[in-house]
């Protein structure tokens, strides 16, 4: 294949379709992008959790703050909190916020926080995210420039109506083409790439570049490409959701960080939108039935959504195979989104993913058909190295849990502890996480996302000497955390404030004046 490379033919209307179109369509103007759904397969409707990522994603491409969040009846997001994970009793519950801690040496931070406040929560203790989160405040005020916050944040948001306005985005201002029709067959050129897709309606699309975003159906790089499939369910043993939206009374507080809760066979996420909560079980078929699943869900909705009418909910299934391609750019075809893998829903690692794959392809787009062989190369060895250490910082989770019901136990069994895992924990028995771990750019969970797990499980603290420096950054957090506390309105505050009057509730109206 010879010659310049400018057509791109995307496959798939879900966020990962639709987030690529927007993508690449900002950072590579001269492209012609089309992108094909099939009207009749819904997409999967859930992925609702984003990184601070996602902020620079959304500047780039051109769509304002504020009408991200109204469109999107999206929420901050500035962490993950765990609760239940170490031994499941009432007091267990850790921060993993987005906030790192402060800059310096980590060894003499530890010996702080444990001769200072031995009984501060480790997230306490090195960001003032931790006392904002807890009073549900947002990370930001109005006036503050987009995309700027007081402390690093991500959002939640309804995933259809975000596909919605990407779509919208990419088709009245970034130029995309959208073609609603089912591919039914793929062409390849006379050299095995692919050359043209064709449609339900008999219509053809031809291009020089394919981003296969097919979803879970992956129809080209999976079905076509016959790139293998690599299973991590060794490790990573759920494989199973149900999914519900619960709506909420106006006025009621909004979190500031997903909940994650620990149950006997898996995790409950809890995501609180203006309007909503998405809340679902996550589990392992191996070890919890449905109907199971369907009684810790609704146990937790009846606890935690005072007056939400139980009866009335309909959980979706969702099920989902754990692992990723071998390759994930093959020939002229690209996976993105779950067309390339997916770990389960734990630290939100999809859409992050989505967005880094775009931002490499968009810097080492192949300019000419004779070059790509050797950005395949490389994306295909970065990302993989991304999924390797995705699946070691989900595992890490269940590694340092103690609870005792067989799925925990069996998640601690050292036959499915990856080796590079089982290393650095030795190795953090006498060293905190550091970049001598983690040194690629744009690693996924650097250092800090580490020691915030580790720490806020128990892991014990390496030996090390005081650092008066340590102290004063120790009380350096404690007066930010008191400042900010006082300075940043309610999440539920700035959000009503960004709706239609009528649509506010008065309640939380009044509560901004107090903020
Ligand atoms: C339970 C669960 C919870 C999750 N939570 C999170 C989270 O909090 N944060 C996060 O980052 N990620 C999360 N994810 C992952 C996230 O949902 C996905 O990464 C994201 O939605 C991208 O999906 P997609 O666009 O690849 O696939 P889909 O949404 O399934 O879209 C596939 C598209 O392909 C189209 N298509 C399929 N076949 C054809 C064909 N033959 N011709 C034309 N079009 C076709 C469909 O019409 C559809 O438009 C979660 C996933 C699950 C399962």
């Amino acid at each position: 294949m010879i010659g310049s490379v400018e057509q791109v033919v995307i496959v798939g209307g879900g966020t990962a379709g639709w987030l690529s179109a927007c993508l690449l369509a900002a950072r590579r103007p001269e492209l012609a992008i089309t992108l094909a759904e099939a009207p009749d397969i819904p997409t999967i409707g859930v992925g609702e959790g984003t990184w601070p990522t996602m902020r620079e994603t959304l500047a780039t491409i051109g769509i304002a703050e504020a009408e991200f969040l109204s469109e999107c009846d999206a929420s901050f997001k500035q962490g993950s909190r765990f609760d239940g994970w170490v031994d499941g009793s009432a007091q267990d519950s850790y921060l993993h916020p987005f906030t790192p801690p402060p800059p310096g040496d980590m060894a003499a931070m530890l010996q702080a926080w444990r001769t200072e406040a031995p009984g501060l929560p480790f997230a306490r203790a090195m960001t003032p995210q931790a006392l904002v989160c807890d009073e549900n405040l947002s990370p930001r005020q109005r006036a503050m420039p987009d995309y700027a916050g007081a402390l690093n944040y991500g959002y939640h948001l309804d995933a259809g109506k975000f596909a919605a306005l990407l779509k919208r985005h990419a088709t009245t201002r970034l130029g995309v083409t959208h073609v609603s029709a089912q591919v039914t067959a793929i062409a390849d050129d006379e050299q095995g790439k692919i050359a043209s897709l064709c449609l339900h309606d008999g219509r053809e699309l031809a291009g020089d570049f394919f981003i296969d975003c097919s979803g879970l159906a992956s129809i080209l790089i999976g079905r076509h490409c016959a790139v293998p499939w690599v299973d991590r369910s060794d490790v990573s043993f759920n494989d199973s959701a149900l999914a519900v939206q619960v709506p909420v009374e106006h006025g009621t507080a909004i979190a500031s960080q997903t909940i994650g809760t620990a149950h006997e066979a898996g995790w409950i996420w809890d995501i609180a939108l203006p309007t909503r909560r998405g809340i679902g079980c996550v589990f392992s078929s191996r070890f919890m039935d449905d109907a199971r699943a369907e009684e810790v869900l609704r146990s937790y909705i009846a606890v935690k959504v005072p007056g939400a009418d139980i009866a009335a909910l309909r959980p979706r299934k969702l099920t989902f195979s754990t692992g990723h391609r071998e390759r994930f750019w093959q020939g002229n075809c690209l996976a993105v989104g779950l067309s390339a893998g997916f770990i389960e829903p734990l630290e939100a690692s999809a859409i992050v993913t989505i967005e880094l794959s775009i931002k490499a392809l968009a810097e080492n787009f192949p300019r000419r058909a004779e070059t790509m062989g050797l950005l395949a190369d490389r994306f295909n060895q970065l990302f993989r190295y991304r999924w390797d250490r995705i699946v070691e910082f989900l595992k890490l989770h269940y590694v340092l849990s103690r609870r005792t019901e067989p799925y925990w136990q069996a998640q601690r069994d050292p036959a499915t502890v990856p080796a590079r895992l089982a290393e650095v924990l030795e190795l953090w028995r006498d060293q905190p996480p550091s970049v001598w771990d983690f040194p690629r750019m744009d690693e996924l969970f650097c250092a800090a996302s580490q020691q915030y797990v580790l720490y806020g499980m128990g892991f014990p603290v390496p030996a090390g000497a005081a650092d008066p420096a340590a102290a004063q950054a120790f009380a350096d957090v404690r007066q930010r955390s008191r400042a900010l506390a006082a300075a940043l309105p309610s999440n539920r505050t700035y959000l009503d404030a960004l709706r239609p009057v009528a649509d506010a509730d008065p309640i939380a109206m009044h509560g901004a004046a107090a903020k």
